[in-house]
């Protein structure tokens, strides 16, 4: 049995491989951002945050979103999980997921395309051609996608509820968007839902 044992070792090191994300496949500091998904990392070059996307820089939300990146991003070390099937897109950008730096590992916890999503700065836009499956961002956590939000809302309906309302636990986490504010929901077109009565 004994010389079975590495072969074994190899086997579930393989499988590991498959089933779990690799959040350190690079490590740089970022020090350029182009807008809220996109920015340069010294040592690599552009980056594209994977399946996510972002309102374009001509509008308000697409500076907000940029300010977003900025405010995380620049100046800091982040971990990049680069796609495997695709590597670059189009444009020659690297498509990754980014996390946060904690003390000189990856922090899971902090995927930064997810905290761009549950901020109501981005969209979940699953592209089928990379590795990545971004629901995966929210069941592998512990943390709850409403977490941080005053108030949720789904991109497939109209209103906007506490996060504690029966019809928003309802909302796949795809189709979460975050609010700050009930003022924020409104001016995005949401209204109150009737359940849970939010302001
Ligand atoms: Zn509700």
């Amino acid at each position: 049995m004994r010389q079975l044992q590495p072969a074994a070792v190899l086997v579930v090191v393989i499988l590991m491989g498959c089933v779990t994300s690799a959040p350190d496949e690079f490590r740089g500091t970022v020090i350029k951002v182009v807008d809220g998904d996109t920015f340069d990392v010294d040592g690599l070059g552009r980056v594209r945050l994977a399946d996510v996307d972002c309102p374009e820089m001509d509008t308000e939300a697409g500076r907000a979103a940029a300010n977003y990146t900025i405010s995380w991003l620049f100046g800091r070390t982040v971990w990049l999980d680069i796609d495997d099937l695709r590597g670059r897109d189009d444009y020659g950008r690297w498509i990754c997921v980014v996390y946060l730096d904690d003390n000189g590992s990856p922090n899971q916890e902090m995927n930064f395309n997810r905290m761009i999503v549950d901020s109501g700065h981005a969209v979940v836009r699953d592209f089928k051609d990379n590795e990545f499956n971004p629901a995966e961002w929210w069941n592998l956590s512990s943390i709850q996608p409403v977490g941080g939000c005053a108030y949720v809302g789904s991109v497939k309906s109209s209103k906007y509820h506490y996060p504690d309302c029966e019809w928003a636990r309802k909302i796949s986490p795809s189709n979460l968007i975050c609010f700050s504010s009930s003022s924020e929901a409104r001016s995005k077109g949401y209204t109150p839902c009737r359940v849970c009565k939010p302001p």
